[in-house]
């Protein structure tokens, strides 16, 4: 079985190896992105392994296909980067790792949280330069704070949990209410009571044409003055020059985004020695009150060692004509 991992990383490579010494796949490591440019790096594998950038449209697809590929064996939970339409109709099946650490993301979003509040990020860099003043470093207790979940899925329920335990009001809004969190503290409601009542909103819905753009003018609108706005899920649920207008109109109070829309070119590279082209993204950067990381919320080591195995064990089934216990059907 040889398989292609695309957009593959050092830290990839670490535990797909390790992983492997239980199947003996074929693996090749290719650093580049899986997209229209490079499909023709797929001609004699079995199966393509693929991330968050990878682009699979139709016409990646129908090149998969020409190449003999069968399987796209995704190694994130997210799937809006995949036309299934095109993979079923060209007859490739595709898997992916529904869950691999829920709590990795909750955690992240929580340390964007706090790193945004209490400027532990700039009191960091100030101390290693010798610089011990307070001034311009107020936070405030997130203890009592309303706090506002849309969507309430795995990494949802595991943020509702970490901040009830910080003493919050918890409200949340899902298309399926979850009636353990409600034992639990949560309160469901509507979109709109969630945008008034929240100090900080998290975002933790997939990114489906009901939901892209769901942070936009209005609905910022009906937001709190000040409101601290968190983004683990995908870049696309926020239309990000309204959220750029608002940052500057002062009514967002603080921006923590571990995802862009734009992201694709940029995010997983060192881009330390070239000009960013991305005016909007080079906006974002400079506002004092916004923090990006790089689609990181899901690295930890126990993420990536439920992800490598989770891909293999979703091959294996595949190869060995077992149902497909992680299968994506459009
Ligand atoms: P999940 O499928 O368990 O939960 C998603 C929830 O969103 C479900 O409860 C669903 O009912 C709800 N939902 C669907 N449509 C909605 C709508 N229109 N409005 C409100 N809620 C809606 O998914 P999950 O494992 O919790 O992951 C959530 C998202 O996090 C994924 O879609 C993925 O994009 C993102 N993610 C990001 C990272 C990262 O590293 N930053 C890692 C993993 C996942």
């Amino acid at each position: 079985m040889k398989i292609a991992v695309f957009s593959s990383k050092p830290y990839d490579r670490r535990y797909f190896e390790t992983y492997n010494k239980d199947y003996n796949y074929e693996l090749s490591f290719f650093d580049t992105n899986l997209n229209a440019q490079t499909s023709n790096l797929t001609q004699d594998f079995d199966v393509v392994c693929v991330f968050v950038n990878d682009q699979l449209g139709k016409e990646v697809i129908k090149a998969l296909a020409n190449n003999g590929v069968k399987l796209i064996a995704l190694r994130c939970a997210g799937f809006n980067n995949v036309d299934l339409e095109a993979a079923e109709q060209y007859g490739i099946k595709v898997t992916r790792v529904p869950a691999y650490s829920p709590q990795a993301v909750a955690e992240h979003a929580l340390a964007l949280i706090l790193t945004l509040n209490r400027k532990t990020h700039k009191a960091y860099n100030r101390v290693k330069e010798g610089n011990f003043s307070l001034d311009n470093l107020i936070g405030f207790n997130v203890y009592n704070k309303t706090v506002g979940v849309i969507g309430t899925g795995k990494i949802g329920q595991a943020f509702c949990k970490i901040m009830l335990g910080l003493g919050c009001k918890v409200l949340a809004y899902d298309v399926t209410p979850q009636g353990a969190l409600e034992e639990a503290g949560v309160t469901y409601v509507t979109l709109e009571e969630l945008y008034k009542g929240s100090d900080i909103i998290s975002l933790h819905c997939p990114l489906l044409p009901a939901t892209q753009h769901l942070i936009n003018d209005k609905s910022i609108a009906q937001m709190k003055t000040q409101v601290m706005i968190i983004n683990t899920s995908r870049g696309g649920l926020i239309n990000t020059e309204d959220v750029v207008k608002n940052l500057k109109d002062r009514k967002v109070g603080y921006l923590g985004i571990d995802v862009y829309e734009q992201e694709e070119n940029v995010f997983f590279e060192d881009k330390s020695e070239q000009i960013i082209e991305d005016d909007t993204l080079l906006k974002l950067i400079s506002f004092p009150n916004v923090l990006i990381t790089s689609h990181q919320a899901f690295l930890t080591s126990e993420a990536l060692t439920e992800i490598s195995k989770t891909v293999f064990s979703n091959i294996y089934e595949f190869v060995n004509n077992q149902s497909l216990t992680n299968e994506v059907k459009q």
